[in-house]
This record gives structure tokens, C-alpha cells and sequence, in this order.
């Protein structure tokens, strides 16, 4: 049996997601912007997943602009703000210290062209304390960026308190939703925010499509230059296949969600209530009540992570160290660094994030596995290096 508990690295495609993406291939060609009817067909299947996103965010289809994913959602959030705002005199961002790459990586682009960049420390439960984020913005803030949910350990932040706090002092705020949306309900009027980033293949859709949701009136310069693309916003010929099927994943997550968030969140407490049991000397990292349901985060003492993630993985069960971007440099996660964690534990933190095709079988066939696993890498670290010669 092969276990796949990287939900959060990525999503296998629905079968509803598949039959889109490959009847729309197949069937639907044209350049969305040509006036003919092979256009008009496409402009038709954009139109109708620019609604099911709209539906999905309780927003309004105009304010949806496609982009290429989560991470070019980001990107254009952050620059496209500040490019708008910098002739204002406004030049410094604000963001929480866990953010994902896309976001943390962005500021210090804008740094290096002289943006003044706050990052805001974390709560031991990995939550933003919106004080903070209070005595961090000011009249030159443009933008603070907090994520909804966070990738590594999942917790749930306070985005309208936050929302509420930026706009105080008149800066724009943008939350990625790249790992809520789907999971849990993300509506833009409740979260108050003015830009939301999201991702389909995080919520079964395919990779390489996402969208921004940019407030209607908010101020913004496009990223990518050229045609008249999305109002303007954002240029380029529209992914159709990919388009319509973000919007069939949409549709479905929506009609899914409470359902699902119930089955995925009972997968995810028995996987996690069996660890705690079986395995000696484990912890579950960030706050166990406000997080999405589908994610768990748990430190296994004395055992470093990235040689227990190969065990695990030769076992057939695949999980993660932390997010998939920085897996594989053997770099402590900056999210359980930002929590305040001691480095050991931050070394020996593994992801298990489970989704649509996770079942009781592998929840239980990964409980069975982990025990004797964790036994041998602990008693190999205990031998004295020449052992065994
Ligand atoms: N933001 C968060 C929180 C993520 O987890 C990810 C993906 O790992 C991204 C952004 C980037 O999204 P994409 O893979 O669509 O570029």
C-alpha cells in the first residue's frame, strides 16, 4: 500500500477536475480574446470558472484575475501594490514570519530596491498576534501580508482583526489563502481583507493555475505587461483547460467542504491521537484548535526528521519535513523557528497532511509503520559512531 500524506505539497487531480481539464483541451481551442465563436467558446469556459471562484470566495467575478498559481499570485499582490503605492511616499511592508516563500522572498526582492520590510514574530501556537501587527504598521505602511492558513503546521490566523488593523492606517491588506481555500470557508467580505491569493492544485485542481483576487478599486499595476488580458491586470493568453478545471475544483470544495473538513478532520485526529500514543516522545507543533483540518505537525524526539521521512518513504508512506520548497536542504523549518521552538525539535518535526483519497486504511497502516521506525533511527543515533566496523 502506498500512503500519500502530502496534501499540502499538492493534491491529486478529482476525476470531475480531469474530465474538464481534458474535454476542454479537446474540445475548446480558441484564443479567449478573439471575437469569434472558437473565442467566444473559450471566453465562455473562463466565464464560467471565474464564477465558480467568485461563488467559492463570496466575491464578485470581476475582481477575479488568473494567474499562473499561488506563487505568482503572491508576487503580484505584493509588487503590483507597492508599484501602485510607492508614488504615494508609502515604501514599507509588513508580513508574519511564516509566510511562505513566495511572500518572505518577495519583500526581499523589494527590499534590495529600498523597501523598508517589517516581519512579525509568532505566538508559541504559531498564531500572529494581531498587537504586534499593530505596533508594527504605520502611515508609510503599503501593505501588510499575513497568511490565511499556514502550510507547515496549519494554524488559522486572525486575518480580520488584522485586516481591520491595516486599514486603520490606510494600508491595503493581502492574506494567501493558498492553503484555506478549499479546506475551510474563505469569504473575502467576512475576512476583510483587499487581495486574496489562491492555488488550484492545493484543493484537487491542476497545477500552474490560481487566481487574485484583487477588491474592486483597489489600486494596483499589473506584473506581467502586454495585452488587455483580465481587465488589464494581468497579460497573457488564459490557460482554458487549466482555468476550467480550477473552476470544477472550485465548485466541488464548495459543495464538499463541510462533509470533507468532517472526514479528513477525524482522518487527521486519529492519525495524530495515534501517534501521541504509540510513539514515545512526540509532540504536535502550533495550536490543535485553530488550524485547517486536513494538517497535523508533530516532532518525534531524538530522531531527525529528513532520515525518518526516507524511512517512511521506503515503507511506501510519503510525508514532508515542512514546505516542499525548502525540503531537501536540510534547513530548519523558519516556521517552527519563528514559533520560538528549540532546535532540536524544529529538526525533528514531520508533516502529515491528508485530502480527498485519504483513508482510515492508510491512517492506520502509517500508526502501525511509525512505531518501529522511530525505535531503530533512535537506537542507531544512540551508537557510538564506530559501532558495528
Ligand atoms: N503559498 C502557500 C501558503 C503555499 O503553501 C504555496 C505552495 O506550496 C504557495 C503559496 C505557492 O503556490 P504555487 O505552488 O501554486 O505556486
Amino acid at each position: 500500500m502506498r500512503v500519500y500524506f502530502d496534501y499540502n505539497a499538492t493534491t491529486p487531480l478529482s476525476p470531475e477536475v480531469l474530465d474538464a481539464l481534458i474535454g476542454t483541451s479537446r474540445d475548446i481551442f480558441g484564443n479567449a480574446s478573439s471575437v469569434h465563436h472558437f473565442g467566444q467558446q473559450a471566453k465562455a469556459a473562463l466565464d464560467q470558472a471565474r464564477s465558480a471562484l467568485a461563488t467559492l470566495l463570496n466575491a464578485d467575478p470581476s475582481e477575479i484575475v488568473f494567474t499562473a498559481g499561488g506563487t505568482e499570485s503572491d508576487n503580484f499582490a505584493i509588487r503590483g501594490a507597492a508599484d501602485a503605492l510607492e508614488p504615494t511616499g508609502r515604501r514599507h511592508l509588513v508580513a508574519s514570519a511564516i509566510e511562505h516563500e513566495a511572500v518572505l522572498n518577495t519583500l526581499k526582492a523589494l527590499a534590495r530596491r529600498g523597501w523598508r520590510t517589517t516581519l512579525i514574530p509568532l505566538t508559541a501556537s504559531g498564531i500572529v498576534d494581531p498587537e504586534r501587527v499593530r505596533a508594527a504598521v504605520t502611515d508609510e505602511t503599503a501593505l501588510v501580508s499575513v497568511m490565511h492558513a499556514n502550510n507547515e503546521i496549519g494554524t488559522i490566523q486572525p486575518i480580520a482583526e488584522i485586516a481591520a488593523i491595516a486599514h486603520e492606517r490606510g494600508a491595503l491588506m493581502h492574506t494567501d489563502a493558498v492553503q484555506s481555500a478549499g479546506k475551510i470557508p474563505v469569504d473575502v467580505r467576512a475576512l476583510g481583507v483587499d487581495l486574496l491569493s489562491l492555488s488550484a492544485h492545493k484543493f484537487n485542481g491542476p497545477k500552474g493555475a490560481g487566481i487574485l483576487w484583487v477588491k474592486r478599486g483597489t489600486r494596483m499595476q499589473p506584473i506581467l505587461t502586454g495585452g488587455k488580458h483580465e481587465r488589464s491586470r494581468r497579460a497573457g493568453t488564459e490557460n482554458v483547460p487549466a482555468i476550467a478545471g480550477m473552476g470544477v475544483a472550485a465548485a466541488q470544495a464548495r459543495t464538499k467542504m463541510t462533509a470533507e473538513g468532517a472526514r479528513v478532520g477525524a482522518l487527521r485526529d486519529r492519525l495524530e491521537a495515534g501517534i501521541l500514543r504509540e510513539v514515545p516522545g512526540t509532540q504536535v507543533n502550533g495550536s490543535r484548535e485553530h488550524r485547517v483540518p486536513n494538517t497535523t505537525n508533530v516532532s518525534f524526539d531524538r530522531v531527525e526528521a529528513e532520515t525518518l521521512l526516507i524511512a517512511l518513504d521506503l515503507e511506501g508512506i510519503a510525508v514532508s519535513t515542512g514546505s516542499a520548497c525548502s525540503s531537501g536542504t536540510l534547513e530548519p523549518s523558519h516556521v517552527l523557528r519563528a514559533m520560538g521552538l528549540p532546535a532540536p525539535r524544529t529538526q525533528s518535526s514531520l508533516r502529515f497532511s491528508l485530502g480527498l483519497f485519504s483513508t482510515e486504511a492508510e491512517v492506520d497502516r502509517v500508526i502501525a509503520v511509525l512505531p518501529q521506525l522511530v525505535e531503530k533511527l533512535r537506537g542507531l543515533a544512540r551508537k557510538p559512531a564506530h559501532a558495528g566496523r
